[in-house]
């Protein structure tokens, strides 16, 4: 196994890299590109499969690279078609990525790491701390097994699985290119959705990307004081540097930005709270995405749902655009975290 360590991972490789490999191993270089192709075009890591090649050079691959290093564990699914993959990693260790089948199209929901080191209080993905962040390939990975089980390719990506993505900076930014870049995968970042709990110094490394993804922001509070019963004190950021990290990605990306809110019954979900937050939206032009809170394991409560359409109806009538799903299921309609969490404490 310490060997197997050392291995680079296929989805991680690049065209030289491929090109020296397959250079070494005394093969031509136009295999470089075929395998690419299958890896970034064809979206297939099993060299098996590449049958364009010749089958030593199938054999070889398998020996240099590691090839898939995860696999699916459990697939659960919820009665909205909404399907929940727990994929388990080469350590053992386990995320989530969520298939989200609307009426016309298909989203992927991925995770950037293994917990989160944020631990908001009422998700359950931060329960237990930073594990691990997840390497670029494995990122990559869990849009290959929602590929294979669903049999198709996602519309958008949105990044709200388990984890804090702009705290894995450069993972996710490799994985992203490899995702948008027209000799990779090639996906538009305008249907890429990057999640961050306000992680500010990452917002601005996003910026530095240039690309148009989409920025969603979880604000959750519209005052520090509430904001901070939601979100420890160890990463969070004032509400005015959000905002201002806002201002600079509408400006610099030419992207509205969305902002996040987890209604919590008795906390946030305020009349005077849906006027503060028509206020702040239409002043920093961001669309808002409400999230009626999940159960997990917290003391927290769901607003009921009269409640829920009444800070709604607050929001639109001040001419917010708002996005609101009702399903259960929690966040991206899936409450991701909550497998992870599950086969966690089995495992105890
Ligand atoms: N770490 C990033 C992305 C992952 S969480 C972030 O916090 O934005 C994605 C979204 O799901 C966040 O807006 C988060 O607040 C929300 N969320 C997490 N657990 C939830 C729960 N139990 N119920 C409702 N929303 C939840
Ligand atoms: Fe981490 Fe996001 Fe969960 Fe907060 S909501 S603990 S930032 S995954």
């Amino acid at each position: 196994m310490a060997s197997q360590m050392s291995l680079k991972a296929l989805a991680d490789c690049t065209y030289s890299e491929m090109e020296s490999l397959v250079g070494n191993l005394g093969q031509p270089l136009f295999r470089a590109k075929q395998i690419m192709e299958w890896v970034f075009k064809h979206y297939e890591l099993n060299p098996d499969h590449m049958l364009n090649l010749p089958l030593k050079l199938r054999e070889e691959l398998k020996n240099k690279l590691i090839c898939m290093s995860s696999k699916i564990k459990e697939v659960s699914k919820s009665n909205d078609k909404t399907t929940k993959l727990l994929i388990s990693l080469d350590d053992d260790e386990a995320v989530e990525m969520v298939i989200i089948p609307s009426r016309e199209r298909i989203t992927f929901c991925l995770s950037t790491q293994v917990g989160c080191p944020v631990g908001c209080r009422f998700c359950a993905s931060g329960e237990g701390g930073l594990v691990r962040n997840l390497k670029a390939h494995e990122i990559i990975e869990q849009l290959y097994h929602g590929i294979a089980h669903s049999g198709k390719f996602p519309d958008n990506i949105v990044f709200m699985g388990i984890g804090e993505g702009l705290l894995n900076f450069d993972n996710l930014a490799e994985a992203l290119h490899k995702m948008t870049e027209a000799d990779y995968i090639g996906m538009s970042p305008r249907r890429i959705t990057i999640s961050s709990s306000g992680y500010v110094p990452g917002v601005y490394r996003l910026i530095e990307l240039g690309k148009p993804f989409i920025l969603a922001l979880s604000l959750h509070a519209v005052d520090d004081e509430t904001r901070a019963e939601i979100i420890p004190d160890k990463l969070r950021y004032p509400i005015a540097e959000i905002l201002q990290s806002c201002d600079d990605y509408e400006e610099k990306i030419g992207r509205m930005v969305t902002f996040e809110y987890t209604l919590l019954a008795g906390i946030n979900d305020s009349r005077a709270a849906a006027e503060k937050l028509s206020a702040m939206a239409r002043k920093h032009h961001a669309k808002v995405n409400l999230i009626p809170y999940n159960k997990t394991t917290k003391e927290f409560k769901r607003p009921k749902e009269i409640d829920i359409l009444n800070f709604r109806d607050i929001l639109e009538e001040a001419g917010v655009t708002v996005m609101l799903r009702l399903e259960k299921g929690g966040k991206v309609n899936a409450a991701c975290g909550q497998l992870r969490a599950k086969h966690m404490k089995n495992d105890k």
